[in-house]
């Protein structure tokens, strides 16, 4: 998989996915790199309307992008998969390298949830994220991924081991 730089060359207008290196977040994620998708769409920015991501800021003068942004197509499958309710759960998110162990119930591969402050708050403006399969729900505010994994990961002895 190709990252371009964002600086490099903007994507077109439409949904892509994006990752902003670990260095830029506020806090928390564990030197983890973040894979999101977002979308490329006009917008005014005082008298001119520019092409930017929904993730940008608006401080009344000029639109602003962290520094480090790279994106990547989408692929047709994911773009047949998309729903409103799926893109405002924040489904379209990943984050490689987490090493997870399976649900303890079911035997699965558990997945990373999280939420936003508001409705299109970017990754980085999260209010909580978390690990869940079944029923359980780990869930932390302001949470670190490495933290995440290793509550997740960790095992209590059933009681037919300890014989
Ligand atoms: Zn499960």
């Amino acid at each position: 998989m190709n990252w371009t730089r964002y600086e490099d060359q903007k994507p077109a207008e439409g949904r892509h996915w994006f990752r902003v290196d670990p260095k830029y977040y506020a806090d928390g994620w564990g030197g983890h790199l973040v894979e999101f998708v977002d979308v490329m769409r006009q917008r005014g920015a005082g008298l001119q309307t520019v092409l930017s991501p929904g993730f940008d800021k608006w401080d009344g003068y000029s639109v602003h992008i962290p520094t480090g942004i790279e994106w990547h197509p989408v692929t047709e499958e994911e773009i047949l998969s998309y729903t409103n309710e799926a893109l405002l759960d924040n489904k379209f998110f990943r984050v490689p390298g987490l090493d997870l162990k399976p649900c303890p119930f079911c035997g699965g591969q558990p997945s990373i949830e999280w939420s936003g402050r508001y409705i299109t708050a970017p990754i980085w403006s999260r209010k909580h994220i978390s690990i869940e399969c079944c029923i359980p729900k780990i869930r932390f505010w302001e949470g670190d991924f490495n933290k995440l994994v290793d509550r997740w990961n960790s095992r209590k002895e059933s009681p037919d081991e300890q014989r």
